[in-house]
């Protein structure tokens, strides 16, 4: 069996933004030379999340109105995870309704997705440095 590990980085320079990393995943797979197996992706940070869905700007639009709607970013007094001084509650909570890791097969060498299914870098408190682990195994 065949094993592959690396990592993205990401600094997206406003608080939360949804990014396809689809390429950079399947750059990973070619990379890899594994043809049969499974990718897994995932935030390396607990105010990031991966997750599949389709790559429509009106959707991204709707899933940030309905986390905002879910945590609002402000008052940041409504969380008692900022008393430590951070901002970021509402950050852990989109990232808990969002998830942290996608995994997929791969048949072929390729992606074996669903109609649609691209893979999202979700950022809920931004403008720092942040990582995404690939890791694929197989042969
Ligand atoms: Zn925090």
């Amino acid at each position: 069996m065949k094993t592959f590990r690396k990592e993205l980085w990401f600094e997206v320079p406003t608080r939360r933004a949804f990014i396809n990393i689809t390429p950079e995943v399947e750059k990973c797979l070619k990379e890899s030379g594994i043809k049969e197996g499974l990718v897994l992706v995932n935030a390396m940070h607990i105010t990031a999340s991966v997750f599949i869905n389709d790559d429509e700007s009106g959707l991204h639009k709707d899933l940030d109105v309905w986390l905002e709607g879910l945590a609002p970013h402000e008052p940041i007094s409504q969380y008692k995870h900022n008393n430590t001084g951070e901002d970021n509650a509402d950050a852990h909570m989109k990232r808990q309704i969002m998830g942290r890791e996608v995994v997929v097969a791969v048949t072929n060498g390729r992606l074996d997705f669903g109609p649609w299914e691209q893979i999202f870098y979700g950022e809920f408190d931004g403008r720092r440095k942040k990582r995404v682990l690939v890791k694929i195994i197989g042969e």
